[in-house]
C-alpha cells in the first residue's frame, strides 16, 4: 500500500490507516462528496487525502 513518511511504517491493511471524515469541518465540499484525510494508524501523520462520492 503506501510507506508512512514518518515513522516509515509499512502500511498495508485498512487497520493501519485512519480515515478522517473531514466533511463537517467547513462548507467548501458539497454535501454530495466527502473529503477523506488519511493518516497513519502509527504516528498519526497525514499521507494523502481523497474525495469518495456519496453513491
Ligand atoms: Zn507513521
Amino acid at each position: 500500500m503506501v510507506h508512512c513518511p514518518h515513522c516509515e511504517t509499512e502500511l498495508t491493511e485498512a487497520d493501519d490507516v485512519e480515515f478522517l471524515d473531514m466533511d463537517s469541518t467547513t462548507g467548501f465540499f458539497t454535501a454530495s462528496k466527502r473529503f477523506y484525510l488519511v493518516g497513519c494508524g502509527d504516528c498519526g501523520a497525514a499521507i494523502g487525502s481523497g474525495v469518495a462520492g456519496a453513491m
